[in-house]
Formats: structure tokens, sequence, C-alpha cells
């Protein structure tokens, strides 16, 4: 494990990222990362370079000081933290130039890179390393509040299902006890950022299911959304969170994608799947990456060819 106090006690500019269009585990576990070295550093320079997260993460402390502007600056100790370093977007330069680089992430098809990693990919999330990481540095919790403990609550819930998912362990489950004795409002943290849709994300949702097509002998499921549907429904980039799990739990289904066309005409894809079938490898295959149960990728091409391609590799993984 990595030491956070003797990583950075030498240094006076740190920085931290998480991989681009960032979800509930990469914001928990920057902004859980950002607020401890705030408080146990305060006199650095402690700073996240992260693309704008979702709307309904805007209650975590700390995501209305992203720093989303150019700057030549060196870092002393820069953080990638739920991503490799080349899914950070415009802050890999930040990352590459950075004096010591420190990779924290859980994703199986991550083999590490940097000076020094933490990469574990039987870990729920990346907010659960995070919180590993802090409370090696803080074994007393001085620094740990009721803040802190809902930031990091907020990724490990996102990314392990509210616990449903199989990277759920009995050490996911101790920690988040551990996190909700310091009183935050839980319930309505999971209703906000996990189950609750706006309505028009519902009409997405709605739309994604009926064009939805079954095939591979009822094995494997996807749903396609262009920018032609996208923009007859108003959608944006945010409105899809959530719609390839429904499609997975089709019943008699083993994998499952999503895919929607970006604004420069590629398909961004979401793969799930039960655990009959690696979609890591499915993704690893196609340019993308992830965990055995949700991965992803971006593909160039038709939809047709992309189906094709797509439904080529899941059934290599069937
Ligand atoms: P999602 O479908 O929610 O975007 O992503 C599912 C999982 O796959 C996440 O852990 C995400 O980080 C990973 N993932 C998604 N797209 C890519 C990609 O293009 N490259 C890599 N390496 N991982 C991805
Ligand atoms: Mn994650």
């Amino acid at each position: 494990m990595i030491n956070l106090i003797s990583l950075c006690q030498n240094a006076e500019k740190i920085g931290i990222s998480g991989h681009v269009r960032p979800d509930g585990d990469c914001v928990g576990s920057t902004m859980g990362l950002w607020q401890f070295l705030s408080k146990r550093f305060p006199k650095k320079r402690v700073e996240v370079r992260l693309e704008r997260p979702a709307d309904v993460f805007d209650f975590i402390p700390g995501v209305s000081e992203i720093v989303d502007n150019e700057e030549d600056v060196v870092y002393d100790v820069y953080f990638v933290v739920d991503s490799v370093p080349d899914r950070i977007g415009g802050a890999e330069k930040y990352y590459k130039s950075a004096k010591t680089k420190v990779n924290i992430d859980h994703h199986i098809t991550n083999k590490g890179s940097g000076d020094v990693c933490y990469i574990d990919a039987a870990a729920s999330s990346a907010s659960e390393l995070v919180y590993d990481l802090i409370k090696e540095a803080d074994p007393e919790g001085e620094f740990m509040d009721e803040a802190l403990a809902k930031t990091l609550y907020l990724g490990i819930i996102q990314d392990c299902g509210v616990f449903g998912y199989s990277n759920t362990s009995p050490k996911t489950l101790r920690i988040a006890a551990n996190l909700i004795s310091y009183g935050f409002d839980f319930p309505k943290l999971i209703d906000e950022t996990f189950y609750e849709k706006t309505f028009l994300q519902n009409k997405v949702l709605g739309e994604a299911l009926r064009k939805s097509v079954l095939c591979l002998s009822g094995q494997f499921v996807y749903s396609i959304l262009t920018r032609e549907d996208m923009n007859r429904l108003g959608a944006g980039d945010h409105d899809f969170e959530g719609i390839v799990n429904q499609l997975r739990y089709t019943k008699g289904v083993k994998a499952a994608a999503f895919l929607h066309e970006t604004v420069d005409g590629s398909y961004k894809v979401s793969l799930r799947s039960g655990g009959m079938a690696d979609v890591a490898k499915a993704a690893a295959a196609l340019g993308g990456g992830g965990h055995v149960r949700a991965a992803g990728c971006t593909l160039e091409g038709t939809p047709e060819e992309i189906v094709e391609r797509l439904v080529a590799q899941i059934s290599e993984q069937l």
C-alpha cells in the first residue's frame, strides 16, 4: 500500500484527476482524496482537474473547486484515480509532467503505470481504495468527518450498486458501516444519486428499451441511440446512467450493451454482464476496458458495423 503522507509531505503542488465522463465513484474518490489532502496539508496547493460531473454530484464538497483552466504548472505529485492515465482527457499533460506520478485504481484492465501504483481489482470502487489510504495515513480518523464520509460513501454505492453487485465484499460493508456512523443522510444520498431520474432521463430510458434488440439466442441485448434520437428527445450526455443496467435485467440475457452517438459521430459503448460473460475482455479487444461485469469502449463506424464487431466479441465471451 502507498503512504499518502510520505508521498505528499515534501510536495508543494498536488494534482488529482479521474476519468473523462466522471461517474459517482470518480467524483467520490477524487473529491475524497482532495478533501483529505487539503485538510491534512492546508498550506499546500491541492487541486482536482476533472470534467464537469453531472449536477446530481454538486452537493459533494470540492466539486465547485474543480480546476478547468489551462495553466503552465508542474505538479510535484499527480494522482490519477479510478482510471488509467490515458483516459483523463486534457489533464494528461499535467500527469505526464508531474515529478511523481501515482495511479490508484480498481479496474482489472489497468496494468499499472507511473511511479507509484495502488491497483486492486478486488476493491468495490476507487473510493474504497482511497478510504484504505486515508485510514493508513490517519489511523485515528482525525480528518474523517461527515463531508468526507459521505463523499467516499457516494463513490462506493455508485460502483457496487448499493451493495448489490458481486464486487461488494465484507470489507466494503465494514467500511460503509464506519462511514454511515458519521451521520449523513444516506437514504437521501442513495435516492438522489443512484435511483432518482429526471422525467427526461426516464423518457430516454423508455426509448432505449423500446429500441432494444435481442440476439445470440436471447443471450445478448443491445440498444443504440443516435444523435437524431437524442435531439428528438432533447437528451444530453448525462441522461444515460442506468440504461445499460436495465437492459441487463432482461431475463435470459448474459450480456447487455447500450450505445449512444457522441458529438463527433463515434459511439460510446457501455457493457454489462451478470458474470457469465467477461465484458472487460470484449471491451479491451475493442480498445476499451473496465471490469468483468461492467466495461466500455468507444467505437467508430456506422451503427451496423459497430454492432457486428460488438456481437462478434460478445459471442466469443459467451
Ligand atoms: P460505463 O459503462 O459506466 O461508462 O463504464 C463501465 C466501466 O468500464 C467503468 O468502470 C469504466 O471506467 C470502464 N470504461 C468505460 N469505458 C471505457 C473505455 O473506453 N476505456 C476503459 N479503459 N475503460 C472504460
Ligand atoms: Mn470506479
